[in-house]
């Protein structure tokens, strides 16, 4: 059985997996530990349990992290992470379990879940882009997940879209990911209309089911949503041409109100060659499992 483990910036999601099926799971806050130690206890501990309630044995971890670093085993200077230094988290599991672990990127990790279990079966070449608190993104290469020198390749959140334009976390102006994310959504939405009404919930879920009703400021923020990630995928396209570009993550799920004017956008601004050639689909995971099955999917990467 081999354990696929999800670290977000404030919950990490454990999963026992095996044959690309998700056969338990379990949860635990990823903040309000004392230190990366503590956490690593706790992960353990999460792991044990789901172990002992499941009468199984885990025999290998494969662990999706933000900044994850592949080569190195660590979380690297991760900008919403409680720590301020980089975490060898991999060697920290392992020496607690005494089972081989391998760590990832995360957008790398939910790459290879929706290639190997997902809307990407059969792809030769596959862009899986999450939407979600930030943006993140793996690619397939000629059969191969790709991941560079720093085991992060496609850091599609990280192009710049608009120069000069919004600040993004990474400390830099314009970035995809400051306007097609959960924050960056709200805040086009907070420029088009003042009334902070939607924004007082967490999350973009009200502004969509208000464009779903046809509210005029929701409704121009998705088409503006639509369209920055229209022009960004259509750039990613132009360097490395996927066969097909899969979503997941909480804002991909709202439907028309977004994937609508995203595919009619996306077409218009494809390089000719491109044009009718490849689509954009949503995960075929349940429940966002592309991440969990795609970390436990990292301990069979010949890399
Ligand atoms: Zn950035």
């Amino acid at each position: 059985m081999i354990l696929g483990i999800d670290i977000g910036g404030t919950t990490s999601k454990l999963a026992l997996v095996e044959g690309g099926h998700v056969m338990a799971r379990s949860r635990i806050p990823t903040v309000g530990h004392a230190d990366a130690d503590a956490f690593a206890d706790a992960l353990a501990q999460a792991a044990r349990e789901l172990e002992h309630s499941s009468a199984t044995r885990i025999t290998s971890i494969g662990i999706g992290a933000p900044n994850g670093d592949h080569h190195a085993g660590s979380i690297v200077q991760a900008p919403n992470m409680p720590w301020d230094h980089d975490v060898p988290l991999a060697a920290m599991l392992a020496q607690r379990m005494a089972v081989p672990c391998t760590l990832g990127n995360d957008a790398n990790a939910a790459a290879l879940g929706e290639w190997r279990y997902g809307a990407g079966q059969g792809m030769r070449d596959l862009l899986v882009v999450t939407l979600g608190t930030g943006l993140g993104s793996g690619l397939i290469v000629d059969g191969r997940l790709l991941l560079g020198p720093f085991g992060n390749a496609g850091e599609l959140g990280h192009v710049i879209l608009v120069p000069e334009g919004r600040l993004c976390t990474c400390g830099r102006r314009g970035c995809m990911e400051a306007y097609v994310s959960i924050r960056g959504i709200r805040q086009t939405y907070q420029e088009l209309a003042p009334d902070p009404a939607l924004l007082k919930e967490d999350g973009v879920l009200n502004i969509a089911q208000a464009a779903a009703k046809g509210d005029g400021h929701a409704v121009e923020t998705f088409e503006r949503t639509a369209y920055w990630l229209a022009i960004g995928l259509a750039n990613a396209v132009a360097l490395v041409p996927p066969q097909r570009i899969v979503l997941f993550g909480g804002i991909a799920r709202n439907g028309d109100v977004l994937l609508g004017p995203l595919r009619t956008y996306f077409e218009q601004h494809l390089l000719n060659i491109h044009k009718g050639a490849l689509d954009i689909v949503l995960s075929a995971l349940p429940e966002d499992d592309a991440a969990l099955l795609g970390a436990a999917a990292l301990t069979t990467l010949n890399s």
